[in-house]
């Protein structure tokens, strides 16, 4: 499958990985938006938030949890930080394979841009 989060998750193109597990890796964003950008992803290819299913509840629960973790290893829980899901166009998303963004160590703006 010519999915780019598919590869790195199978090690057939380079990432900096912070977090495996056999469901999970998350890794350094390539064009990180903040001090601490990482990208929270399922091994399993699901396009968009929006198809995501009943049998997938845990799944994307432990992206969260494991957002929280790192967060708590990057020392972001006392300051604050964003978890952000981008599902379809309007939202700008450009990999089509479901990812969390761990955003912190920056204030952010509220509404999103
Ligand atoms: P989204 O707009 O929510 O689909 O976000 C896609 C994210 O993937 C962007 O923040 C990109 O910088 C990031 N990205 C794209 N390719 C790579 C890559 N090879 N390694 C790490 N991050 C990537
Ligand atoms: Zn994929």
């Amino acid at each position: 499958m010519d999915c780019i989060f598919c590869k790195i998750a199978a090690k057939e193109i380079p990432s900096k990985i912070v977090f495996e597990n056999e469901r999970i890796v998350a890794f350094e964003d390539i064009n990180p938006q903040a001090p601490v950008h990482i990208l929270i992803i399922p091994k399993k290819h699901i396009p968009y938030i929006a198809e995501i299913k009943e049998e997938n509840i845990s799944l994307v629960g432990e992206l969260i949890f494991t957002a929280k973790k790192i967060a708590e290893e990057k020392g972001l829980t006392k300051d604050g930080f964003r978890l952000v899901f981008n599902n379809g166009k309007n939202a700008g998303q450009e990999v089509f394979h479901i990812h969390l963004h761990l955003l912190g160590g920056r204030k952010f703006g509220w509404p999103p841009g």
